[in-house]
């Protein structure tokens, strides 16, 4: 056994080797793998094989294509058949809502190739004959489908072999019967793992360690949110009637999933897999996996599977007469939402997740593609935030992270609406005013753990959403919302924003070498400030404050806490002169905004709020009320003159009556995220982690404004002067979208030119109230972002007519802002 390499892999479940494979691929072939007992032995042996490429997510979405993309190479490439049966996958619709579902993946599909067809029930008894189109109360009639020609099924075990040939002929080791059981940091900044057969030194790790995620986080003081579920399918004998059928000369049938019943069916052997995701299936190894869990499985449990059984029966009667040959009851990783973690562990340099996989078979192939590209160039290629490990963080204890395991597992199947907000371990963490802002009518949203109010019904209405991907009941509310904070004055609490505070004499300039734009020299001056990747992308957003000499306060978003925080400590110099926070929780925030913010606030404090005093993108420590050390800064999301007002954390209920007491002449009530979300895109503002992605650099998101390529040296810098040189190949284009009366977009739509050829993606969408227009925002090829350019998007299938327009649609010149 090699006692050094450049990268250890742990675990030898087809998501290791498949990051072993890929970092060969990248010409990393110093690299080995260690399993404690056989490779597949964890949850790859029993897996059904199924490679949906549906997945709502734009970056899920890219890892599946890559994935199924490359199994078809492979058997060539390696000379190891994967047995990939290329069957297609069907997944039906019985309700109007899954087709709305269906058609906004659709948009998602579009902008990244995956190709699909959406298709009515003659097609489906077509391509399935032995199916029953139903029509009665328990049978509910087929209304259409989405077909995915080119998936299908796989044998993990193979594909796993396939991948193991691939990196082992590259000059990869594996090594078996090779646990590892210690993780310890090297004076020299590698890693000594120790391991059953003796220690291996290494400059990266990668765990891959499948069910075990959890012990060996435990080994380098990692709580990795990763705890599996149970998860069963059915082994039926043979099928008279499949069997008839495929005699007949009909091809293998493709993978049929029946949504509104929460089912997948496939064939094997002349007979049938039935995998149900049913209610109640229990979180295991919360602990860890135990000693006597080996290559093994759980009791099968068929009482749970009963109701999806009926139900495919009733749909697919050859199953019937069918005896039941096995249950397969295994463990089946997930995080809190569903998606795998990948990427570098907080924290530890050179050590990086890929584990959490609830679709690991599916996902192996992207996940190694893209986590080799991080470790061997630094960043991955594609927009991985999705599926950082990052995007989590300290709040997910063993029990929140049980319930929402369990949750996820039991939603897999359930209409994934873009309003929607699951209940479970919930209310966890709340701003100190959350029963003040509850007693005014919130319907509350999860974000990071943290409680945000979506918006607030009045008196009278029900507190609920009633999710959709049209407009819903709340849309009317949140319409008035934004009007008061357009007309008059209305109060946002932003507690969950996430705050650093950075100190010293090397501030400024280690501020200044992270950030496109400048930092701010001047005390009380203000800017906002793009961390990006190498690759120019944008990684970060922060609204960077100088609050005195050799201090500055740092606001980004709320759900970067980890991803930024990350970031910053591991970019720190190590001379000592930079002094790094996280003071996220010390310090609440209320955005006051509207015409009438200055007349409210200046009630409260005794300085003077005026333009000339305070001007727009200025900032001043101030007393507010009783409040003291009140960070006011003139800015905020939503375009309104006013303040963001940063407080020590104690002062929040008494800012929040005093403010409430002082607005009260004024009509002041309180706004929620969705009427925020509605002024921001009247205004193009762009929102981290979806309009500003490593993805796009700021020129193509149009914030030229916000980078000083006269700066010496700033991360991103080599990339960006490229790409001026090259030309700026997309544009951040604001549109109206015409015609719509109740689907409005919501971000990943595909825009289209005059001629029908995609050119673009919207990246948000949303109604804005305030100018009354239906709106989007995103990017689309250069050529065609100017102002007047006349574009199509497509919404819930249908394509309708779009204008770009001048960014900034509501008060352009900023006359509010300056008021
Ligand atoms: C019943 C069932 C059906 C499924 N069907 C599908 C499907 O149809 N399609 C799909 O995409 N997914 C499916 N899955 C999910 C899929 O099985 C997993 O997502 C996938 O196998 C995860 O692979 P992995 O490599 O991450 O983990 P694993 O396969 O569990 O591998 C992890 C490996 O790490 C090793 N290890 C752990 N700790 C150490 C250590 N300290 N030292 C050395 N080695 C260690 C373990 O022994 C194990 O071999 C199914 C799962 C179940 C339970």
């Amino acid at each position: 056994m090699k006692t050094h390499v450049r990268v250890l892999v742990i675990g030898g479940g087809v998501v290791g080797v498949s990051t072993l494979y890929h970092l060969t691929r990248k010409g990393w072939t110093d690299v080995a793998l260690i399993e404690r007992t056989e490779l597949t032995a964890g949850s790859t042996w029993h897996a059904a094989g199924l490679l949906p490429l549906f997945n709502m997510s734009y970056t899920v979405g890219q890892l599946h294509k890559y994935s199924v993309d490359l199994y078809k190479r492979l058997p060539a490439e390696t000379g190891q058949d994967v047995s990939f049966h290329v069957t297609g996958n069907l997944r039906l619709a019985t309700c109007k809502e899954r087709m709305d579902e269906y058609q906004k993946y659709c948009g998602t599909a579009n902008t990244i190739g995956v190709p699909f067809e959406v298709i009515g029930p003659a097609r489906v008894k077509e391509l399935w004959p032995l199916i029953e189109l139903g029509g009665s109360p328990d049978t509910p009639a087929i209304i259409g489908a989405l077909y995915h020609p080119h998936d299908g099924h796989i044998a993990p075990a193979d594909l796993t072999m396939a991948l193991r040939k691939g990196a082992r002929s590259a000059g990869a080791e594996i090594y078996e019967h090779t646990e590892a059981l210690g993780m310890e940091r090297t004076a020299s900044g590698e890693w000594r793992v120790r391991t059953s057969k003796g220690d291996i030194t290494a400059e990266h790790l990668v765990l891959a360690t499948g069910n075990y995620a959890r012990q060996s986080g435990r080994l380098l003081g990692l709580n990795v949110p990763a705890i599996p579920v149970e998860h069963q399918y059915i082994v039926y004998d043979e099928s008279a009637e499949l069997k008839a059928y495929r005699q007949g000369g009909g091809r293998e049938l493709a993978v049929l999933r029946e949504s509104d019943q929460s089912y997948y069916l496939r064939e094997e052997r002349m007979g049938w897999i039935l995998g149900p995701y049913e209610s109640g299936a229990p979180a295991r190894f919360a602990e860890g996996v135990p000693d006597w869990f080996g290559r093994s499985l759980f009791p099968g449990d068929l009482d749970r599977l009963v109701p999806h059984v009926e139900a495919a029966t009733r749909r697919v009667p050859a199953l019937e007469n069918c005896g039941i040959k096995d249950i397969v009851n295994g463990p089946i990783s997930y995080s809190p939402d569903g998606s795998p973690l990948i990427g570098p562990a907080w924290g530890l340099r050179n050590v990086w997740l890929n584990e959490a996989h609830s679709f690991g078979i599916t996902a192996a192939g992207g996940s190694g593609w893209q986590l080799a590209e991080w470790i061997v160039e630094g960043e991955p290629g594609i927009d991985m935030l999705a599926v950082d490990p990052r995007r989590f963080g300290a709040y997910t204890s063993k029990r929140y992270v049980v319930k929402k395991n369990e949750e996820t597992y039991r939603n897999v199947f359930v209409i994934h609406f873009p309003d929607e907000e699951r209940p479970d371990a919930r209310p966890a963490k709340t701003s100190p005013v959350y029963a003040l802002i509850d007693a005014k009518g919130a319907v509350w949203g999860q974000r990071y753990g943290w409680e945000r109010a979506n918006w607030f019904a009045p008196p009278g209405v029900e507190r609920r959403d009633r999710w959709s991907f049209r407009r819903s009941n709340y849309f009317e509310h949140v319409g008035n919302e934004a009007r008061l904070m357009r007309e008059h004055v209305g109060l946002i609490d932003l507690t969950p924003f996430t705050k650093h505070e950075v100190t010293g004499p090397g501030a400024e300039g280690w501020l200044d070498g992270l950030v496109a734009n400048k930092v701010p020299a001047k005390i009380g001056r203000l800017a906002l400030c793009h961390a990006l990747t190498r690759r120019g992308g944008i990684r970060s957003e922060f609204t960077v404050t100088k609050i005195a000499e050799q201090h500055y306060y740092v606001v980004s978003a709320g759900a970067a806490e980890r991803y930024d925080s990350d970031y910053l400590s591991k970019s720190l110099p190590g001379d000592g002169s930079v002094g790094l926070r996280n003071i996220t929780n010390t310090r609440g925030c209320f955005v006051l905004a509207g015409p009438k913010s200055r007349e409210v606030l200046a009630q409260l404090t005794d300085t003077p709020l005026d333009n000339a005093s305070f001007p727009w993108l200025t900032a001043q420590t101030i007393e507010a009320g009783l409040a003291v050390e009140v960070y006011a800064l003139r800015v905020n999301f939503v375009g309104a003159l006013g303040w963001e007002l940063h407080f020590p954390i104690e002062y929040a209920h008494h800012l929040f009556d005093a403010l409430f007491e002082a607005g009260k002449p004024f009509g002041l009530g309180m706004v929620g995220m969705r009427a925020m979300e509605s002024l921001r895109l009247e205004k193009s503002y762009r929102m981290w982690g979806s309009d500003m992605t490593p993805d796009y650099t700021p020129f193509e998101a149009s914030l030229d404004r916000f980078v000083r390529m006269n700066k010496a040296a700033f991360i991103g810098k080599e990339a960006l002067e490229k790409q001026l040189a090259g030309g700026v190949p997309n544009r951040f284009v604001t549109l109206e979208v015409h015609g719509v009366t109740d689907a409005d977009p919501l971000g990943n739509e595909p825009l289209f030119d005059a001629g029908g050829r995609m050119i673009g993606r919207a990246t948000s969408g949303y109604y804005g109230h305030c100018l009354r227009k239906s709106l989007a925002i995103g990017y689309a090829r250069a050529e065609f972002a100017q102002a007047g350019t006349q574009l199509a998007i497509e919404i819930l299938g249908e394509r309708r007519q779009a204008t770009v327009l001048r960014e900034s649609p509501y008060d352009p010149d900023n006359l509010d802002l300056r008021a």
